[in-house]
């Protein structure tokens, strides 16, 4: 029989890795707490027909697609938005705005594997629905802050835009929406290009070639060159000036590093308005991405409801905390290997083990039936702290032996003092 594989673009994490994920899930978890989110866990598999509503051509071609035995068309999830908006116009409808939506899991492109791009990976999902407010947008951008920060990544810098600048001047020169996906696409994979030749009107090529030279480090600058770039197209303005008011308010708050390009899209296609990103100098992929989308709740049979949402790529974060040598800081628990010197004792030692889980130690309670040396060297090979030996002769005065395992010292403990002992 050959080994079996993972199905490709899909992996096991094992060990330091697995404790890498639940550690980033964990700090995604307290912001979503930190900043008053409420935790979603909506399934892994969705009618085809929600998920390919709105998500863009781009994400549509790439999904896992089946039909279930009942013959029903479905598709593994490839994010969270879709899911959330299900949530919202059913199950939430009633509840009061504004609503603060968290989830986290895998979800499922068909994109060609390399470092960093997977077909089965991991996200964190933060949405806000029923505010269109900057302060809605600021506290998307502050809560991925948050989670960087926390996780304790440095040098990384959010790329932020407002994808009503492109959408405002394409509109007003009456670009119709299926070409003005597919330029917003072009310019997402930066084919420039590409995108200018999907344009048929000179004036209007002209017009996007002239934003996308406009960026720069100093977003100040920058985004005032933008509103005047735009001042000829009253919605382009109105998104121009919605994205300073945005990172004014951002920055206000707390220090941030932040580029602003003209030419920033990103490839789903409900984005209406702020659209962001972040980066670390190491990697050239983002480590998460997200903007605002007015229109999608509407879209799924809803009341309209303004929505900005992020997702950060636990992958990749992992790949950048990596790439940064950051320590995750040990939980500092010592393991403790907890031994019988004869069969008989079995039952005392079991109960021994249960009252160091009870009082939060670390316990590998021997299960192969070895002898003493053999387990004690075992210990040895996985790194156990302490050995706790039980025997008959330190068992009648309420006591067990406890050997550390670098040192080889050994001491009688009573059982009572155990735990705090070992936890030192
Ligand atoms: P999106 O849902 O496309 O806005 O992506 C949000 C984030 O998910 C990206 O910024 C990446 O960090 C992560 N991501 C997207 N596609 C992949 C993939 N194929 N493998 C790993 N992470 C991904």
């Amino acid at each position: 029989m050959p080994a079996f594989q993972t199905v490709r673009g899909m992996r096991d994490l094992i060990g330091e890795e697995a404790q890498t994920f639940t550690h980033i899930i964990a700090n995604a978890r307290k912001t979503a707490e930190l900043y008053g989110f409420k935790e979603v866990i909506t399934p892994h598999v969705e009618p085809l027909e929600l998920l390919s509503a709105k998500s863009g051509e781009e994400i549509r071609q790439r999904m896992f697609i089946f039909e279930d035995l009942g013959g029903r068309k479905v598709a593994l999830r490839p994010e969270f938005t879709a899911s959330v908006a299900r949530v919202t116009t059913t199950a939430l409808r009633n509840e009061p705005k504004p609503l603060r939506l968290f989830s986290v899991g895998t979800v499922y492109r068909y994109d060609e594997p390399q470092k960093g791009r997977y077909r089965e990976f991991w996200q964190s999902n933060f949405e806000i629905m029923g505010s269109a407010k900057p302060e809605a947008d600021a506290e998307i951008i502050l809560l991925t802050n948050n989670l960087m920060a926390t996780l304790g990544l440095q040098g990384y810098a959010f790329k932020i835009g407002n994808i009503g600048v492109l959408r405002g001047i394409l509109n007003q020169e009456g670009v119709d929406e299926k070409t003005q996906n597919a330029v917003l696409q072009q310019m997402d994979k930066k084919e420039y290009e590409t995108a200018l030749k999907l344009l048929e009107s000179e004036k209007t090529r002209q017009m996007i070639e002239g934003l996308i030279k406009i960026k720069g480090k100093d977003w100040q600058d920058t985004v005032q060159q933008i509103a005047s770039y735009v001042a000829g197209y009253e919605k382009a303005k109105t998104a121009a000036d919605n994205l300073i008011e945005t990172l004014k308010l951002v920055t206000e708050s707390t220090n941030l590093t932040i580029t602003v390009d003209a030419a920033f899209a990103r490839g789903l296609e409900y984005y209406t308005g702020m659209i962001f990103e972040i980066y670390i100098p190491q990697l050239e992929i983002a480590l998460g991405g997200g903007g605002r989308y007015d229109k999608l709740i509407e879209a799924f049979g809803g009341e309209s409801t303004p929505a900005v949402g992020v997702a950060h790529g636990i992958d990749r974060i992992a790949i950048a905390l990596q790439a940064q040598k950051t320590v995750i800081a040990a939980k500092g628990t010592k393991k403790v290997a907890v031994l019988a010197i004869t069969e008989a004792l079995k039952g005392e030692a079991l109960k021994i083990a249960q009252q160091l889980r009870a009082a939060g130690v670390t316990v590998e309670f021997e299960i192969m039936g070895r002898k003493m040396a053999k387990a004690l060297e075992d210990a040895d090979k996985r790194k156990v702290d302490y050995a706790v030996i039980v025997g008959e002769r330190e068992l009648t005065e309420g006591a067990v032996m406890l050997k550390e395992l670098v040192s080889r010292q050994q001491t009688t403990v009573l059982i009572k003092d155990l735990a705090a002992r070992i936890k030192g």
